[in-house]
């Protein structure tokens, strides 16, 4: 069984996964229409579902008494599932990893928070194998999690990091507008997504932005 401090973590997380299925669903247009540019518009309606059932199978979890790591590890499962879609497998991968990061003794602390989120990413590139320049969600991905390090190394301030994190992938998910699609649905139309950014890049991006204001209220 979990111990009281990790299910008061857990409690964290699941306050987390509201807010980012309530910000997939307040994008839902606009993440479906960037992704029609190019890929199949299924985008904004893929983040939804994985949201939905991710948050769902977690808040079930908690119920049970479940701590922080197998929180997380139920969320990523079912978002997954509910989500299909490449970008539901990687979110699905990203949560699960991040699990991985806590466990169901301790309670919450910034270092393994940071952490967490460095072992999603890890996560998001091993499986999907992109590199920064393909125009995928990893482009967002890896400014965040590098200036995560940085500015939490030098700040020791875990929501000012992830705030500044989150405006980096913010600007690289923006520039992502430049560049021509070579994975995923859209690596076939890959020339008409040029003048518009990546979906999964700005999704993540707004999924991090969403998670920093969190942390500084
Ligand atoms: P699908 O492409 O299966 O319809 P979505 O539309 O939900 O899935 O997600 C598309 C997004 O997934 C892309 O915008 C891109 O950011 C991301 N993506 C696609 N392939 C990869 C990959 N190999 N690695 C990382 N991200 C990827
Ligand atoms: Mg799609
Ligand atoms: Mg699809």
């Amino acid at each position: 069984p979990a111990s009281d401090a990790s299910r008061e973590l857990a409690g964290r997380l699941v306050e987390v996964l509201d807010l980012f299925e309530r910000t997939c669903t307040d994008n839902e247009q606009e993440l479906g229409r960037l992704d029609a540019v190019a890929g199949d518009g299924d985008h904004g309606q893929g983040m939804c579902a994985g949201s939905r059932g991710g948050t769902a199978a977690a808040h079930r979890a908690l119920e049970r008494g479940a701590g922080a790591r197998t929180v997380l590890v139920h969320a990523g499962t079912a978002w997954s599932e509910s989500a299909g879609g490449t970008s539901g497998a990687l979110w699905g991968a990203a949560l699960t990893a991040a699990g991985g990061a806590f466990d169901d003794e301790s309670g919450s602390d910034d270092a393994r928070t940071v952490a967490a989120l460095v072992a999603g990413v890890d996560a998001v590139r091993r499986l999907g194998g992109a590199q920064v320049g393909d125009k995928t969600m990893v482009d967002a991905a890896v400014p965040f999690v590098e200036t995560l390090r940085a500015e939490y190394d030098r700040t020791g301030d875990l929501a000012a990091a992830t705030s500044a994190a989150a405006r980096a992938a913010r600007e690289a998910a923006d520039k992502t507008a430049d560049l021509t699609a070579r994975l995923g649905r859209s690596r076939v139309l890959g020339a008409k997504s040029v003048g518009t950014p990546d979906p999964g890049a700005l999704s993540f991006s707004l999924l991090m932005e969403a998670l920093g204001g969190h942390l500084g209220s």
